[in-house]
């Protein structure tokens, strides 16, 4: 009933967009979280075809979930377990994010068993603190991963980090950042490393920092269409429309309570909708009171609580019909809401409202 029809010609032109930006860099397409929502392998072959360079997951069921469906691209991944042994990762020719001397023993070892060289990026933390090697741990990193490449068990691709806050350009940490990560290029130059492909934009930054661009791009929400600089337009295309048919309308008399608590009464007449997406579904709990979904392209606020498998709908005195769609967000262009509008209902970024829209949703895919 519910569907989230994905626009691939969206994808594409967001693509060429960010392949165009990123100039002589590559770019990759970051399809982690089933493509944020999108499905991963349409997503893949789509970016693929106009531009991308590169596929970026964070897990290795994702990468090779991926290679399993014949995307034979260069692709990274970035989060394992201490316990991961790579032999399946480097069969596949997976390229593997280092932040840890462990990790790189660990893809040693498996490079010593499979007779495959280790392709892998080294991560540094340059302020974020997350992933990545911190600033003390750096010489011993690039020793050790230079002392496994000479004995031909690794081959340092790349050099990365992930920037906190790419989104304002202004930010001090943002500039912290940038020259934390320039020390850490000099420091692996140093150490005898030079990592063909260094990288560290995501989506801002790869659209408003050029200094950040390097080698490649690291393209997540924009590749989605999502305007990833608050108050700035590049011209991306959302990608993504959610939308359910009505199930069945009521006319109601002013004081009839609506869902659970209930939370909401009506003051006047009017006629209810309801709508067969819930929180399972992704539309946000904490969003009622403040959003809506579209219908005929009128903005109907949702009435009382989110229910798991279902909303109500007061469309006023909009002569609905059960079948019609309400549409819970797409482009924007024809009245319906947007992610980034859900994303302010909900208290919460884009990438979260992409990524919750339920597995029951049905996938549909349009050119
Ligand atoms: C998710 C992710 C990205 C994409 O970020 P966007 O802001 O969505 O473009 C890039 N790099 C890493 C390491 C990520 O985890």
């Amino acid at each position: 009933m519910a569907e989230a029809v994905v626009d691939l010609d969206a994808i594409a032109g967001n693509t060429r967009l960010l392949a165009a930006t990123a100039g002589p860099a590559g770019m990759m397409a970051v399809v982690k979280a089933d493509g944020f929502g999108h499905g991963a392998e349409r997503v893949a072959h789509t970016a693929l075809r106009h531009g991308a360079t590169w596929l970026g997951v964070a897990s290795v069921a994702e990468a090779l979930a991926l290679r399993a469906r014949g995307l034979t691209a260069p692709m990274l991944l970035w989060l394992y377990s201490p316990a991961e042994t790579f032999e399946e990762v480097l069969a596949a020719g997976i390229d593997v994010s280092v932040g840890a001397v462990e990790a790189l023993e660990a893809l040693a070892g498996a490079a010593e068993r499979t007779g495959r060289v280790a392709n892998v990026h080294l991560k540094l933390d340059t302020g974020m603190s997350r992933g990545g090697a911190p600033v003390e741990e750096w010489a011993q990193l690039f020793a050790w991963a230079r002392k496994f490449s000479h004995a031909g068990l690794l081959h340092v691709r790349g050099l990365w980090s992930h920037l906190a806050n790419a989104e304002d350009a202004d930010a001090p940490g943002l500039r912290a950042q940038l020259r934390e990560f320039e020390l850490g290029r000099e420091t692996a130059a140093a150490a005898g490393l030079a990592p063909p492909i260094v990288h560290l934009a995501n989506s801002a930054a790869a659209l408003q920092l050029p200094q950040a661009r390097y080698d490649l791009l690291r393209a997540g929400i924009a590749l989605y269409g999502i305007e990833p600089v608050p108050g700035r337009n590049f011209g991306l295309r959302p990608a993504m429309t959610v939308r359910a048919p009505i199930l069945l309308t009521k006319r109601v008399a002013p004081g009839t309570g609506v869902s659970y608590g209930p939370d909401f009464v009506t003051e006047r007449e009017t006629t209810l909708a309801l709508v067969p997406l819930g929180f399972a579904d992704g539309v946000p709990r904490q969003a009622a009171g403040r959003a809506s979904l579209s219908v005929r392209g009128v903005r109907c606020p949702i009435a009382g609580r989110v229910s798991m498998d279902q909303i109500v709908l007061d469309v006023g005195d909009l002569p609905v019909n059960a079948g019609e769609y309400a549409v819970m967000f797409g482009t924007g262009e024809h009245g319906e809401p947007t992610v980034a509008e859900w994303a302010g209902w909900a208290g919460t970024n884009p990438h979260e409202i992409l990524t919750g829209i339920g597995a029951r949703v049905t996938r549909r895919y349009e050119h």
